[in-house]
């Protein structure tokens, strides 16, 4: 990819894995349930349409607590610090897909609606994965981790614009908008920007939250001091 290069990956097909999603909610294989949310995801299937947006960009400047990418400057600590060795980086937003999202917003039967949240995290988790396979065969050599906007105090939310900036017009490529107060629309859509890295970095390992179940890497209450404090 050139720098600056758009690129869509649109040609996801989300195919349920039923196992996974009965553990996840808790459903009992063979049962009535097992049924009803087999006939649900495979409607999900049939329109599922999930997409990512990416973008590669080189670092112009940085400082201390910034760094300015492709003319788009980003203030965080921890971002600073975790693309001091970064030459370029890839900024992205992957979604479940406009499609899905008007899905489940036909959806009037609670139940119905809290699966259909499952499986919209499922199909984001697939677009997630595309995006992965395409990094990995662009960077087969290299090790690769992201940092999310809001994840940390040290990078909040507010984060999200310079990098909706960054990409461009998501809405007309992908359908995701970023609302007034910072949330993406489909709201089953993950933002962030992914870096080279010598060794493995989670932004759980900075967060102190207790029983997150999204949980990727024990909070390390050293890891701050050692190596991020300015
Ligand atoms: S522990 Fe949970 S809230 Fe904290 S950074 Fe990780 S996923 Fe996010």
């Amino acid at each position: 990819m050139e720098e600056s290069q758009i690129m869509i990956i649109d040609a996801i097909s989300y195919q349920p894995d039923m196992e996974g999603l009965m553990r996840q909610l808790h459903i009992r294989p063979g049962s009535r349930d097992a049924s009803d949310l087999a006939e649900l995801a495979h409607q999900a299937q049939t329109v599922a349409r999930p997409k990512v947006m990416v973008t590669a960009a080189k670092i112009a400047q940085r400082g201390k607590n910034y760094v300015e990418i492709a003319g788009h400057t980003f203030t965080s600590r921890v971002l600073a610090v975790n693309l001091q060795n970064a030459d370029e980086v890839y900024g992205y937003v992957a979604t479940c897909g406009i499609e899905l999202e008007a899905w489940a917003n036909t959806l009037d039967d609670m139940l119905a609606m809290y699966w259909g949240e499952a499986i919209r995290e499922a199909a984001v988790g697939t677009a997630l994965k595309a995006l992965d396979d395409a990094l990995s065969r662009l960077h087969p050599s290299i090790h690769l981790s992201t940092m999310h906007p809001g994840s940390l105090a040290d990078w909040p939310l507010a984060e999200q614009r310079p990098l909706f900036d960054l990409l461009g017009n998501v809405k007309g490529a992908i359908g995701v908008e970023l609302t007034d107060s910072l949330l993406m629309v489909p709201t089953k859509s993950v933002s962030g920007i992914t870096f080279p890295v010598t060794e493995d970095y989670h932004s759980c390992q900075l967060c102190e939250r207790e029983g997150c179940p999204n949980r990727q890497a024990p909070y390390d209450p050293m890891l701050y001091i050692d190596k991020y404090q300015p």
